[in-house]
């Protein structure tokens, strides 16, 4: 979705390059610091499958799964059209949910003074939530940390768990959902 020019990264400590950074990434560690960027030109190449997601962390659903969101009424959802592609859509969860990064050992590592994030948030499986002790509700969440290196971090987006059972029942084609235990 970045595009090409991702991993042109002045300062190199990912990538090793002498480019101009890209416009919506961090100089310095690559991580996205325009959370809202979505490439002009950018195309889904697997176009038979309802979700599919990006190797820097787009989740893009088809048009299919944006009217079951929509029909349902799911809260804790927005849909971004891809500008070149109006077929598909980028999911964003609008409602954070805090994960325990103590208690799954995340590792943070390699500061960037540039930007203030870690360039490396390693560790996000099995998923453990802050302050949940029952069920989700209906709809979409997403987490408050995003998980990987540089360009490719991204939040984890979780559905309740009546919805993902919704979801499962309209077989999409290679969309997964686990379930999360608490
Ligand atoms: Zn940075």
């Amino acid at each position: 979705m970045l595009g090409i020019d991702t991993y042109n990264i002045a300062g190199a400590s990912l990538f090793s390059n002498s480019q101009p950074p890209h416009p919506a990434t961090c100089s310095q560690c690559g991580r996205k610091t325009d959370q809202d960027f979505v490439n002009p030109i950018y195309r889904v190449r697997k176009r038979r499958r309802d979700a599919t997601a990006t190797y820097d962390g787009y989740f893009l659903v088809s048009e299919r799964f944006k009217a079951q969101c929509e029909r349902e009424q799911w809260p804790g959802v927005e849909f971004v059209r891809l500008p070149a592609d109006p077929a598909f859509f980028w999911l964003r969860g609008t409602r954070t949910l805090e994960f325990d990064a103590e208690r799954r050992e995340t590792r943070f590592k390699r500061y960037c003074t540039a930007c203030g994030g870690y360039c490396d948030v390693i560790g996000s499986t099995p998923i453990y939530l802050k302050g949940i002790s029952a069920p989700l509700g209906e709809g979409f969440y997403r987490t408050d940390l995003e998980f990987a290196s540089g360009p490719e971090q991204h939040p984890l987006i979780i559905v309740g768990p009546r919805t993902g059972q919704q979801i499962k029942s309209q077989k999409y084609p290679v969309l997964d959902v686990s379930p999360i235990e608490i």
